[in-house]
């Protein structure tokens, strides 16, 4: 992928980088990953995320799960991700 050419592939707008809060709903628990980077649409508004991103997220899902957590807000920083966890 060439970063300069950095075109939304739905409707060809131009992307932006930006963060952006992501919700997994399992059912069981609510993942709320807050502070993801991710390329933004201008045009149709949607949010790509890149390929190594997107694997920290599916790690989160996981070991949420694992973990049973009803509630689980994350924020995603680019450093090290801070967690704060909600027992309801
Ligand atoms: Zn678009």
């Amino acid at each position: 992928m060439n970063p300069l050419v950095n075109f939304c592939a739905l409707c060809g707008g131009q992307k932006v980088f930006g963060y952006t809060t992501t919700t997994v709903d399992l059912g069981s628990s609510l993942i709320v990953i807050r502070q993801v980077p991710a390329q933004i649409c201008e045009l149709c508004g949607e949010e790509w995320l890149d390929h190594q991103t997107a694997q920290r997220i599916e790690c989160l899902v996981q070991e949420a799960q694992a973990q049973q957590r009803q509630v689980e807000i994350v924020a995603l920083t680019s450093q090290r991700s801070s967690r704060l966890q909600a027992n309801l």
